[in-house]
């Protein structure tokens, strides 16, 4: 596959970072450098108008050494091989550093929804699935959410599926409605993960979270429960912004308020009359002891790294800080908590999920909240403690102890034929 100035390119460079510190042997570092499946298959639907289109569809499965693949399933018009493998790749790493049985996979359709009628979007979800119906299931592969896709195309997914094969299989995909074998807890898994791992970075760096202050990007699912989570405990969360603007507040930002608020008002903070406007631009600049970037990828770049103040970055979002930006970060002394390790709560919660649905037996949302808990604990130790064995930061510690997982039960499990 092509490497350079793709996004699978981008993912191969992290990886060879860590690759070298574990002096990975040769042979490992091709398998675990190449996809080991990727299908591409051709939707024909019936649209709204009798017109007949082709979508094409992907689904890779990056690495399942560690159990069935696991990645959601992307609805965009410029999704890409290329892209929907370096996505399989990251979710490989982010369930190992999470330490779930899952291997990484991920899907996608070259599509624009926002143009698609509801059935037109039904009709091509039950085509998607039925064209990859013998790459899924509880064992092989298990889909989820992802850009463009929600929990009732999750139960379109669960319902072909079960169709399919001729009884109700609920654990076929995570991100399900509750009422349907979902998980309490999952909606608010990446930003209760988040929230921890913001606290276990201030325990480490030595700051008090009920004096510390946050200023977060986004404010929808991450951003908005992050932000309650971590004014629970006591912080301060000065500034919030999204995609319409942002608001600030020295004093501490009304979280509560907030959330009502932003529904009201097109799902943003911009307006709110509990603070000061301020600008996505001017949020990066705060002098706060925690930045979460928890909106979109390519935030964080050189144009605006060299003026950021926080102590911390925690990554809710997936990709929000350039390779140079973070370098910069690093060499300034910026504690970066990576995007694999930050947002992991999700990915947990989607383990859950799946756990219980297998087991037909579910837990209380405390009971799931006290397992991630214990998780997203276990995640932030292992992997500030392969950062302090090599002395190196804790994105590339956090692909040390993945890629070291993998490679581990590879060797295990020898080379088959
Ligand atoms: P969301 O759609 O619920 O919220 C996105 C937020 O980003 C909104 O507040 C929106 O206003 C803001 N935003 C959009 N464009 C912006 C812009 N140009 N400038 C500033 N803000 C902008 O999405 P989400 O589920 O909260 O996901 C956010 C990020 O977290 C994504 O990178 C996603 O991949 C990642 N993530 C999400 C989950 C999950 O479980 N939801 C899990 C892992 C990673």
């Amino acid at each position: 596959m092509a490497a350079h100035g793709t996004i699978f390119g981008a993912m191969l460079e992290e990886f060879d970072v860590a690759a070298r510190i574990l002096s990975l042997e040769p042979g490992i570092w091709k398998i675990l450098t190449t996809p080991k499946r990727q299908i591409i298959v051709s939707c024909p639907i019936q649209m709204d108008d009798g017109r007949i289109e082709v979508f094409t569809g992907y689904r890779v499965q990056y690495n399942i050494t560690l159990g069935p693949g696991k990645g959601g399933i992307r609805y965009h018009p410029d999704v890409s091989l290329d892209e929907v493998s370096a996505l399989a790749a990251w979710m490989t790493w982010k369930c190992a550093v999470a330490h779930v049985p899952f291997g990484g996979a991920k899907g996608g359709v070259i599509c624009d929804p926002n143009k698609m009628s509801r059935r037109e979007l039904e009709a091509l979800t039950r085509r998607y699935v039925a064209e990859i119906i013998d790459a899924i299931g509880p064992e092989k592969d298990v889909p989820a959410p992802d850009v463009n896709t929600n929990a009732q195309v999750m139960a379109w997914v669960m319902d072909t599926y079960s169709m399919h094969v001729g009884h109700t299989t609920t654990s076929v995909v995570t991100g399900k409605p509750v009422e349907l074998g979902g998980s309490l807890g999952r909606r608010e898994a990446t930003g209760r993960g988040v929230m921890i791992a913001t606290r276990e970075s201030a325990a480490h760096l030595g700051l008090d979270m009920k004096r510390a202050t946050v200023a977060v990007q986004g404010f929808g699912n991450v951003g908005s429960i992050s932000a309650q989570l971590i004014a629970q405990l006591g912080s301060k969360i000065v500034a919030i912004a999204d995609w319409k603007g942002g608001v600030y507040n020295a004093k501490g930002l009304d979280i509560e308020k907030l959330l009502e608020y932003a529904p009201a008002h097109e799902h943003s903070v911009a307006g709110f009359p509990g603070g000061d406007p301020i600008s996505n631009e001017d949020l990066f600049k705060m002098e706060v002891d925690f930045l979460i970037p928890a909106a979109l990828e390519n935030q964080i770049t050189m144009k605006n790294a060299p003026g950021i103040r926080a102590k911390a970055v925690i990554e809710g979002a997936n990709g929000p800080t350039t390779p140079e930006a973070h370098e910069h970060l690093h060499k300034r002394g910026v504690f970066v908590v990576p995007d694999i390790l930050a947002n992991s709560g999700g990915v947990t919660a989607s383990y859950f999920e799946w756990v219980q649905d297998r087991y037909g037996y579910f837990w209380t949302e405390s009971e799931v909240n006290d397992r991630l808990e214990a998780k997203m604990v276990q995640a932030f130790n292992a992997v500030s403690g392969m950062a302090k064995k090599y002395n190196i930061d804790m994105r590339t510690a956090a692909y040390v102890v993945a890629i070291d997982r993998v490679a581990t039960v590879t060797r295990m499990r020898g080379m088959y034929a």
